[in-house]
């Protein structure tokens, strides 16, 4: 049949008009997330098509959507790629999963990931490592590697429902040659979502190309009362804005973000800079002074708050127990010890480091105040460009050998352009420019808070004109 390479606007038209041979469609696709699982490392477990019956009606009638493992799906195990959580089945929907289904999407597997979301390349994973599609001897990103992986390598129509901290949308989808779409803080409800890092983390989307990122977004956005960070703002039609005019957009291209960038990548990126130029845009470098101290913000930030977070997974409630021994704090680092992997182990050190009585004026303080500057910068930007314009990674993805011969600094220093926008809570969209050594690069686009259209016109301008 000829499902393969159908459209994910096709598939929901025929769908939702009943044309679809629903039951046929998703038996093949079984036989494929089955077979790309064995080869790339997809799912944290094994892919099932959990309420496909046919004649689903909605938005997204009868698509098949991937889950981030980090995502509580009712019935299906949510582990947020840890050993600690394996064998956790959600007895309920995060509401991002739930207005999915609402819209008649199905959901067709927990993808794999970076325990709790702490990495770049997915190596963290506490169980298989993903691989990158475009050469397996490569990583596919993280944290949602797996995400990434299967947006880029399966051919039936599907759209990922992924999560970021501080990248790891943007940074597996440039790395897969897909389109990440990272919304606004608060845009999407994170009820259900197993929290790394409660003040950044944002659910969005993954798709092969941008209007089927901006569909999964335009279902899953608005206000949510069981989650009090969550924007009451109105809910959007963000797929009215996709191929729209460049004419006069201002874009501004931060000279912070090209420093020590892959020759190759920037090239490609100044490429995709010149051709929205080419359709009317005008561009203009700027500067984002605080760029350097985003690394060690964020990662004071990120490790206080998932140092806290972690303290729940103790082995009394979720995921992982052991026969109960000796007193309550010798029970609990039995568990911890055996079960956390090596990163979430050194996050947590870091993280109560950060934040103990007497450094915490020190760390956890000062990167708040460094937080609200990093912000301040992005809102001055924002007084003169529609969107800014970057590399959406440093480097294109690197090989598993390289992976492990960097230190955890260098492999940190990996998110230097991404997490300052995750931070700041703006919406971006990484979008595939081009290649280098072969690999894809992915060209970064913010824009300021709630003005996700404005990314997103500009990243449709550009898709597929390499
Ligand atoms: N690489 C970053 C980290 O390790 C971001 C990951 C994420 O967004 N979850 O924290």
């Amino acid at each position: 049949m000829g499902y393969k390479g159908m459209a994910v606007r096709d598939f929901i038209f025929d769908s939702q008009q009943g044309k679809m041979d629903l039951k046929g469609f998703y038996s093949g696709l079984s036989r494929e997330l089955t077979r790309l699982n064995k080869e790339l490392n997809i799912f944290v477990s094994p892919p099932g098509i959990g309420g496909a019956e046919s004649g689903k009606k909605g938005k997204l009638a009868g698509l098949p959507v991937s889950v981030k493992d980090c995502i509580c799906v009712k019935g299906m195990q949510s582990a947020a790629g840890s050993r600690i959580l394996e064998g956790y089945v959600p007895p309920f929907d995060a509401a991002s999963v739930a207005r999915l289904r609402d819209e008649g999407a199905v959901v067709i597997g927990k993808t794999n990931q970076d325990e709790f979301g702490f990495g770049t390349f997915s190596t963290n994973s506490g169980f298989k490592v993903p691989k990158n599609p475009h050469d397996t001897s490569r990583s596919a990103g993280g944290s949602s590697g797996g995400a990434a992986a299967l947006t880029a390598a399966l051919g039936y129509p599907h759209i990922a429902l992924a999560e970021s901290t501080g990248g790891s949308i943007s940074c597996p989808a440039s790395f897969c040659g897909v389109v990440g779409l990272t919304p606004t803080y608060g845009l999407v409800s994170r009820y259900g979502l197993i929290d790394y890092t409660n003040s950044v983390d944002k659910i969005g989307a993954i798709g092969k190309c941008v209007e089927d990122a901006v569909l999964l977004l335009s279902a899953i956005a608005g206000h949510d009362p069981k989650d009090s960070t969550c924007i009451d703002a109105p809910a959007k039609d963000y797929t009215k804005h996709l191929k729209q005019d460049l004419k006069g957009t201002r874009i501004g291209v931060p000279k912070e973000y090209f420093k020590d960038i892959d020759e190759s990548v920037s090239k490609q990126v100044w490429n995709a800079i010149k051709r929205m130029e080419s359709q009317g845009a005008v561009y203009e470098e700027t500067s984002l002074p605080m760029t350097k101290h985003a690394i060690s913000t964020y990662y004071i930030i990120a490790c206080a708050e998932s140092s806290t977070n972690l303290a729940k997974f103790c082995g009394m409630r979720y995921g992982a127990s052991e026969p109960i021994s000796g007193n309550f704090n010798e029970y609990f680092s039995s568990v911890r010890s055996k079960y956390f992997g090596k990163e979430a182990k050194r996050r947590v050190l870091l993280g109560t480091y950060a934040r103990m009585a007497g450094y915490r004026d020190q760390y956890y303080l000062r990167a708040m105040k460094a937080r609200t500057l990093i912000i301040s910068d992005f809102k001055k930007a924002f007084k003169r460009f529609d969107v800014l314009a970057a590399p959406t990674m440093p480097a294109v993805a690197p090989k598993f050998s390289e992976i492990s011969r960097m230190s955890p600094v260098e492999n940190y220093m990996m998110d230097i352009l991404t997490v300052a926008p995750n931070l700041a809570g703006i919406p971006m969209v990484s979008v595939p420019c081009g290649t280098a050594h072969n690999m894809p690069v992915g060209l970064h686009i913010m824009a300021d808070h709630l003005q996700e259209e404005k990314a997103i016109s500009a990243a449709s301008a550009v898709e597929g004109m390499e």
